[in-house]
């Protein structure tokens, strides 16, 4: 048996058709930049968000999501944003790419997920943003810190790239990961729940002007063709890739779905196969809608050879992130050293990510955990 980290022709082949078909149009119409498709695909994000019109504004990738909102809330050299070490590096690129400084503090060894609490304590009269990450497809607890990053001046950035789906239960309202700060930005790379066949991109933000300024600087700056209010870069939505999103993003729940039962039933052989000593099941915290980007344990000892070892038998799983932000040779210049996010470094030995994916089967799961039971006990 051969079980992949992933396996994204098996969810693409319900859509085929209907993207075969959409895409047909489009190349009947050859117009391939902005226009009605990306509008189209932008007014059912924004449905599907329940956000007001015109709050959607697609981009060329998650990470120029990320930049086009720091460049949206002015963020100039030395302005710093608070941050977490423990996620993919575009996250704190973005920050460093305008001459910002990422200020990181450390991660909540359950959830992943940035210590809010510590986010607080690291505000300084440079803070300008505060940039949570919803890791792994599982919300922060916003609500528990946006007030008081907004009385102490300090805006509010979801890196939802990982979480477009994904919702938390606040005194009975549903907020939705990327919905929530003063701008949220999510990423359609192929391997993201909501991927396109290409890079992809989208920022959201309930501020009319601001999101009026989103889509002039996703265009050079420019308001008008040839007028440049301000310096801006080239980055829109491809639209042959919102064709295919706007197909992708009415399975998008039901894809969500299927991870999640996937995760349970992880959860299931965990306990079954007693494994609960060797490995540690993601906790999904009370009011979270976790929607399972990535499915990633805590293995207790011998990662590194549980990983190889389960490779060897076909069955593949990966290191999601093995060296955390503040140790990356690129930011030596900020003066972090090891020992400095003593969580995020412990995870980055302990965790590993089994295959999750639309079409995964019980069968490869129940091999794929009865293969650690052996790695274990022999
Ligand atoms: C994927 C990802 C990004 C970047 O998105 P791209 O579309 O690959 O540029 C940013 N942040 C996080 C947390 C991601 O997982």
């Amino acid at each position: 048996m051969a079980v992949p980290i992933l396996d994204l022709s098996r969810s693409f082949r319900s859509v085929r058709a209907e993207i075969t078909k959409s895409l047909n149009k489009l190349f009947d119409a050859q117009s391939f930049i902005l226009g009605q498709p990306v509008k189209d695909f932008e007014t059912h994000c924004e449905n599907y968000l329940e956000i007001p019109e015109n709050s959607a504004v697609g981009c060329a990738s998650g990470t120029d999501a990320l930049l086009l909102a720091l460049m949206s809330i002015d963020i100039r050299p030395g302005d710093e944003v608070i941050t977490t070490p423990f996620t993919f590096f575009a996250t704190s690129g973005t920050i460093a790419r305008l001459g910002a400084v990422p200020v990181f503090v450390d991660v909540d060894p359950d959830t992943f997920n940035i210590n809010t609490d510590q986010a607080l304590s690291a505000i300084t009269p440079k803070t300008k943003a505060f940039l949570p990450v919803h890791l792994f497809g599982q919300m922060c607890a916003l609500e528990e810190v946006i007030d008081e990053f907004h009385e102490r001046g300090v805006k509010v950035i979801e890196d939802a790239a990982q979480a477009f789906g994904a919702s938390r239960s606040v005194g009975g309202e549903i907020q939705r990961a990327g919905a929530v700060g003063d701008v949220g930005c999510y990423s359609f790379f192929p391997t993201k729940n909501l991927g396109g066949c290409g890079d992809g991109g989208m920022v959201v933000t309930l501020d009319k002007e601001r999101a009026e300024r989103l889509r002039r600087l996703r265009v050079h700056g420019s308001g008008t063709t040839y007028y440049h209010d301000e310096i801006g870069i080239n980055s829109r939505l491809d639209a042959v890739q919102a064709a295919i999103l706007d197909v992708k993003l009415r399975y998008l729940d039901e894809w969500n779905e299927a991870r999640r039962n996937i995760a349970d039933y992880y959860r299931l052989l965990i306990k079954l196969h007693d494994l609960q000593d060797y490995l540690t099941a993601p906790a999904e915290l009370p009011g979270n809608h976790h929607i399972y980007h990535q499915y990633v344990v805590r293995v207790s000892e011998r990662r590194d050879e549980l990983m190889t070892y389960l490779g060897e038998n076909g069955f593949s799983a990966r290191v999601y992130y093995p060296l955390p932000l503040h140790l990356q040779p690129c930011f030596e210049y900020l003066g972090y050293s090891a020992g400095d996010f003593p969580v995020s470094e412990q995870l980055s030995h302990e965790v590993l990510a089994l295959p999750v994916f639309p079409g995964l089967l019980e069968s490869e799961q129940d091999a794929l955990i009865e293969c650690v039971a052996k790695f274990f006990r022999g």
